[in-house]
């Protein structure tokens, strides 16, 4: 049969090629370096890391990416081998010898019989007897693939910055200061008039806020970041703050049309709104709060904010360079394109973000068109597995339902985290049956969700058929 073609042999794409060869079929990896470079890159290996050299945590059972690691591990992933053979010393992390991390993914493929690897760049749409194709590009997608792609999904679908507002988990949030509540009770198609969490400041924590805004360190754009200008409507909270000290409040922190429950007679002098982020109502967004503050500095200003004193945040914000779909609409449960189906997509295009999430989305693809290859459909990933919860982040849907239903959000990018999990059935309970609070509480819940992931994917490993997400 015709190969499998993939474009771009980042984390995504070799992850992608190595799981279609390792069952026989064969794999063609297009890779542009070093024939062209990206401004980001600067080896011609395959999967590069681009900065840290850290997988973040490795530990499976407190942390949403250490049981990516153990999922990708149990499906025989190229990336988690190559990175457990070339660790180096971070406490619970994984992290790696970059250039020996590399050059074991490169010579695996290299030396694989079923992979073919061609240093060249794909500068249009693949040729039309490419019958299957994974597109792994990356944020850092060569300009004439990315203008190619934007005229099969149209330029509104394809994204070249991501502006990211801080994300919450709801059950941090202090309901003794916060409240539900949407902007002059305003119910809008499919909403309830209570959509939105609130969280006042009085005078003196405003300015103190500003204040805070103001002095914090940032992160600077890279030279090759920062010709690209800010869109409209996306511009970082400290900007507005050094506009002047009541900008904020009469823009997205304006107290208006929103009475405190808790103490009805005091007007605030300004509120942060949070809104629901996931179908769950797990992870709620701070509305127009997108950042260059340091992630250090976001959490010690955000968590000034009455209501967020103890705040967990499932991403912080920031603005970056990156290429990404519009994912919820244009692709289908399998990650292809709805509008061109041979195209596959996989890796950071899609809308997540990191190496591990990147690699862990390419080995999904690349399972996904062994499948579509020998005319079988894999059952749905459960929602209640890492991997799961990240194809449903992507592919969900539940994006456009909302926007059918008047209420559209935008879609951001995202590391994996338990907010995308299917929440548990029954808060856990120590050996003694009592209920527990604060860090105990969470480390058995983390406990909880992934004994239940484990289960939950080695049934759908050994082919038994397991309830949808939606159940
Ligand atoms: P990549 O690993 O970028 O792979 C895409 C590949 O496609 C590249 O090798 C590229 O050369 C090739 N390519 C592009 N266009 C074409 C074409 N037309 N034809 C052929 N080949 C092509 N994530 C983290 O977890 N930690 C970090 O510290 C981190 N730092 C980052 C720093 C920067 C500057 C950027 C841009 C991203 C960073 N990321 C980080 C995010 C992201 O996880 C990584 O970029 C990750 O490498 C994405 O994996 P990928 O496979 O989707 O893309």
């Amino acid at each position: 049969s015709n190969p499998i073609h993939i474009i771009g042999g980042g984390l995504a794409g070799s992850e992608a090629a190595w799981q279609i060869a390792e069952v026989g079929h064969r794999a063609v990896l297009h890779e542009m370096r070093p024939v062209r470079r990206t401004d980001a890159h600067h080896s011609q290996d395959l999967a590069e890391l681009v900065c840290s050299n850290s997988f973040r945590s490795d530990d499976a059972n407190g942390n949403a990416v250490g049981l990516l690691h153990q999922e990708m591990r149990s499906l025989g992933s190229l990336i988690l081998r190559a990175a457990d053979a070339h660790q180096v010393p971070a406490g619970g992390a994984l992290a790696v010898d970059r250039d020996g991390f590399a050059a074991a993914v490169t010579a695996a493929l290299e030396a694989h019989p079923n992979v073919t690897v061609c240093r060249e760049e794909i500068d249009g749409l693949p040729p039309a007897d490419w019958d299957q194709v994974i597109v792994a590009t990356g944020p850092l997608t060569s300009p004439a693939l990315a203008e190619a792609i934007a005229g099969l999904t149209g330029a509104e679908s394809l994204a070249f910055f991501d502006a990211i507002a801080p994300i919450v988990h709801r059950d941090s949030i202090d309901m003794g200061k916060a409240w539900f509540q949407s902007r002059y009770d305003k119910a809008g198609p499919g909403g309830t008039g209570a959509d939105y969490l609130n969280c006042p400041m009085d005078r003196e924590q405003y300015d103190a806020f500003i204040q805070a805004l103001i002095a914090g360190e940032k992160t600077s754009f890279k030279e090759w970041e920062a010709s690209t200008p800010y869109f409209d409507g996306c511009l970082p909270i400290e900007v507005m703050a050094e506009r002047g000290p009541e900008t904020l409040r009469h823009g997205p922190m304006k107290p208006v049309g929103l009475t405190n429950p808790h103490d009805p007679t005091v007007k605030a002098c300004a509120i942060v709104q949070l809104r629901q982020d996931n179908a769950l109502g797990t992870l709620f967004n701070m509305v127009g709060f997108q950042t260059k503050l340091k992630h250090a500095e976001q959490v010690r200003v955000f968590r000034t904010i009455p209501g967020l004193e103890n705040a967990e945040f499932a991403r912080l914000g920031g603005l970056h360079r990156n290429t990404y779909l519009d994912s919820p609409r244009l692709l289908d449960a399998t990650l292809r394109l709805k509008a061109e189906p041979r195209l596959r997509f996989a890796g950071q295009i899609t809308g997540c973000e990191g190496y591990v999430e990147s690699a862990a989305i390419g080995l999904m693809a690349g399972r996904y068109a062994v499948a579509e290859r020998e005319g079988r459909t894999l059952a749905p990933l459960p929602q209640t597995t890492a991997l799961g919860s990240l194809i449903a982040h992507i592919t969900g849907g539940h994006l456009a339902a909302e926007e059918e239903a008047g209420k559209p959000r935008s879609f951001q990018p995202m590391n994996v985290n338990f907010g995308l999990f299917t929440p548990l059935d029954r808060i856990p309970r120590n050996e003694t049956g009592k209920r527990l609070r604060g860090p105990e509480k969470a480390a058995l819940k983390k406990r909880a969700l992934t004994d239940r992931a484990r289960a939950d994917l080695a049934a759908w490993m050994s082919g038994e058929v397991l309830p949808s997400a939606a159940e």
